[in-house]
């Protein structure tokens, strides 16, 4: 993650942030940092930034949040997404950041397969580090 943060009108109108609301469909400026989706986020304390603090990442233009475990932690269970009150999918935008991720080459954990894993298991974990 970015050690400074400044603030501009530039990092609003980021090309990475245009990509990702092209991407996922969602707005993240309708979130109004309520936390329901952190706090209904079953995968929340393995995460080092949460669900909110990662749309807030975004609200101000921080590209460094592509380089966060988050989103690959992140197990697509749309607990967050039913939550919200703004309508904000935010389990689209973590979907989102890691294909913007994967297209940069950034891959902030290893996935290690085990051949015991369930066959379902399998096919998510890899279906994440497809672009
Ligand atoms: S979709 Fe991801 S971020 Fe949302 S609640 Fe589930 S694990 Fe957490
Ligand atoms: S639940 Fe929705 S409005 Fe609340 S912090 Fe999460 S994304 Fe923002």
């Amino acid at each position: 993650m970015a050690a400074e943060l400044r603030l501009s009108r530039e990092n609003l109108n980021a090309p990475f942030l245009q990509k990702l609301g092209e991407i996922s469909g969602q707005n993240v400026f309708a979130c109004y940092q309520c936390g329901k989706c952190s706090a209904g986020c079953l995968f929340a304390e393995h995460m080092d930034v949460l669900p909110n603090q990662v749309i807030r990442l975004l609200q101000l233009g921080d590209e460094g949040v592509l380089a966060a475990r988050a989103p690959w932690v992140c197990a697509a269970c749309l607990a967050c997404s039913v939550r919200c009150p703004k309508g904000v999918d935010v389990a689209r935008i973590m979907e989102a950041l890691r294909q913007l991720a994967l297209r940069r080459g950034i891959m902030p954990v290893q996935l290690k397969l085990d051949r015991e894993f369930p066959q379902i298991a399998l096919v998510g974990a890899l279906r994440k580090v497809t672009p």
